[in-house]
């Protein structure tokens, strides 16, 4: 199933784990040029997050599951996306979704000892679509 199919990106880290989850979430795009995506309507957002790295914790994690989970699940199933302040100020478009995640991601594995880094979302809101978000390397410095 194209479900199921993920782009891979090239890295030289030692680790690499990837957290599938989705959500259901509601959303609507304020915008005259946005045709009916301007009405609210519901997704099952299906999502892949990559995390690489060379080091382990002291458990022997690049990253616990659960804590990427608790992350995004929690924070966004069965909501409007429309109503969290992340997304006041920017639409929740796939694309800014994706980048959303990906920044909160990133901000919990900066305070991580092993120094995990986020190198890629996905982010599929219908069976036809999906978008893929990949940090620059300053990004991840
Ligand atoms: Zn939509």
């Amino acid at each position: 199933m194209i479900q199921q199919f993920y782009p891979q990106t090239p890295h030289t880290y030692r680790f690499e784990l990837n957290k599938d989850m989705h959500l259901s979430a509601a959303h609507f795009i304020p915008h005259d040029d946005a045709g009916n995506c301007q009405y609210m309507h519901g997704h099952t957002y299906f999502i892949n997050i990559t995390i690489a790295g060379d080091e382990l914790d002291e458990m022997g994690f690049l990253i616990d599951f659960k804590v990427i989970k608790n992350l995004i699940h929690k924070k966004y199933d069965h909501t409007v996306l429309n109503d969290h302040p992340e997304f006041k100020q920017k639409n929740p478009t796939t694309e800014q979704v994706a980048e959303t995640i990906w920044s909160t991601i990133q901000q919990k594995l900066n305070t991580l000892s092993n120094q995990p880094k986020c190198i890629q979302v996905v982010v599929r809101e219908t069976p036809t679509s999906y978008v893929v978000y990949r940090p620059k390397a300053e990004d991840l410095l």
